[in-house]
């Protein structure tokens, strides 16, 4: 049993993951989290309407079948994937005014990756010949240079300057880019949209499939791994905001909360990239980790939820949007039992966000109305933006690593796994690299 002491500052996936595989090694383990909740940015919260309360998260997650780490840490936590998880092979059906899809792509199951969905692309509906001949192009030439490129670029023009023509770029690259990167696709890089890809259309072909949330995050992420955490020895302190840390004079660390101050060999630093500022003012040494950080930007998601009487249904479980503001809509009856709650995702930055919360609930109904006209008045509605929901990942930005120049202190965090757009398996893969450094 290792004498180390370790903190953890930040209770999102990527500390949560720091502290579990930390403590299943034997470590003692002190995790801080500022809210009353763990979770961060994967979390669930609790919403009032008419004196009634509403479970609900604070964005609908999707997972892939790549998430590795993620479904393995949650298999380790208890999780068992088939009731946590919906899992759809890949499937884009994307409406704009009618019932009937303006495309369907389905990936052929049949088939192994990547052929799955070369398969799929052949046959897929909403594109001519030449558009479909173009995609599988492009897909075999990715694979055979192990979806790698020289230099990295902007998404959009690197399809481009491949032959993907605008309707190839709006059915089906658009929509693959904001799921996977949350950036417009204009300015998102090349280079992390193709190692999603890779994983996704490498190996087995179930990398490529959906995983959707049928319980609530706080029962798959954070109420799972807190008690695995816990019951390996683990402390979790709610409510307890770092405010201050220091390394002392015999290479121990202080942690300084509102009015604790304690010790311990290592730190792992697990909040998010924007808020590092006061937890690094103290380490001459990482002002250039903060330079990084903050020449940072970030992407909005929105999700709106729509509450329709009970008995109301959406024909798909998750239907996809284009030329609508609306991108992607989820069925949570169908899902999770919430009978006749739709949630509604518009990811990156948009004209929605000149929209007040009540115009854009309403802009979004009209338009679900239109696809669907058997849809009536939403009976209520909840917007939940949220603003930094992950960093952009533009071409090249520099991302901090794991181990810093500061003896014993580790940056955990979605963004600081460089292979990986913003997502639960960064933060997750994040945590377990910084678990990994420390020994
Ligand atoms: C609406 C929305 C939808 C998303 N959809 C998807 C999706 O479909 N698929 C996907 O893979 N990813 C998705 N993401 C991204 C994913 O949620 C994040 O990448 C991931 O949760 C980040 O985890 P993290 O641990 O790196 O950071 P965070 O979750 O931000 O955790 C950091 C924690 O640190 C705490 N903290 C901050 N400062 C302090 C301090 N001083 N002391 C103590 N604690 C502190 C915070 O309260 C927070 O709990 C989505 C995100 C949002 C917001």
């Amino acid at each position: 049993m290792s004498k180390a002491h370790v903190a953890i500052i930040g209770g999102g996936c990527a500390g949560l993951s720091a502290a579990a595989t930390l403590t299943e090694r034997g470590y003692a383990v002190t995790l801080f989290e500022a809210s009353p909740h763990l979770g961060g940015r994967a979390r669930t919260v609790l919403v009032e309407n008419n004196s009634l309360m509403y479970v609900l998260d604070n964005g609908q997650h999707i997972l892939l079948g790549a998430y590795r780490e993620t479904l393995d840490l949650l298999n380790k936590a208890g999780v068992d994937e088939a009731e946590a998880f919906l899992r759809l092979p890949l499937k884009i059906n994307l409406h704009s005014v009618s019932s009937t899809p303006d495309f369907l792509l389905k990936s052929e199951s049949l088939l192994p990756a990547p052929l799955n969905l070369l398969f799929g692309l052949f046959g897929c509906e909403g594109l001519s010949f030449s558009e479909r001949a173009a995609a599988i192009k492009l897909m075999a030439q990715l694979k055979m240079n192990g979806y790698q490129i020289a230099t990295d670029t902007a998404l959009e023009a690197f399809l481009t300057s491949k032959n993907q023509n605008a309707k190839l770029i709006e059915v089906l690259w658009e929509p693959l880019c904001l799921a996977a990167l949350n950036t417009p696709i204009a300015v998102a890089s090349t280079r992390i949209f193709l190692n999603v890809l890779r994983d996704s259309f490498t190996g087995s072909k179930k990398n490529s499939d959906f995983l959707i949330p049928k319980l609530d995050l706080s029962k798959i992420i954070a109420n799972p791994l807190s008690q695995y955490i816990q019951a390996k020895g683990g402390t979790i302190k709610l409510d307890s905001r770092v405010r201050k840390l220091k390394m002392e004079n015999d290479g121990q660390y202080t942690v300084t909360t509102g009015d604790e101050h304690l010790a311990f060999s290592h730190v792992i630093i697990a909040t998010p990239p924007s808020r590092l500022n006061n937890l690094l003012t103290a380490f001459p040494k990482l002002q250039n980790t903060l330079v990084v950080t903050e020449s940072f930007g970030y992407q909005p998601i929105f999700t709106i939820y729509l509450q329709y009487p009970a008995d109301i249904k959406l024909p798909n479980i998750m239907t996809g949007f284009t030329k609508n503001i609306s991108q992607w809509a989820f069925d949570k009856g169908q899902l999770c039992g919430q009978k006749g709650l739709v949630a509604v995702v518009v990811s990156a930055s948009g004209v929605h966000q000149q929209l007040s919360h009540e115009e854009l609930a309403l802009k979004v109904a009209n338009e679900l109305h239109q696809v669907f006209p058997h849809l009536p008045k939403p009976l209520w509605n909840k917007v939940i933006a949220e603003k930094r929901a992950t960093f952009s990942c533009v071409p090249n930005l520099a991302r901090p690593s794991n181990k810093t120049v500061q003896p014993n202190l580790f940056l955990a965090g979605d963004y600081t796994y460089a292979d990986y757009p913003s997502t639960i398996e960064g933060a997750i893969r994040s945590g377990i690299a910084c678990a990994n450094l420390i020994n």
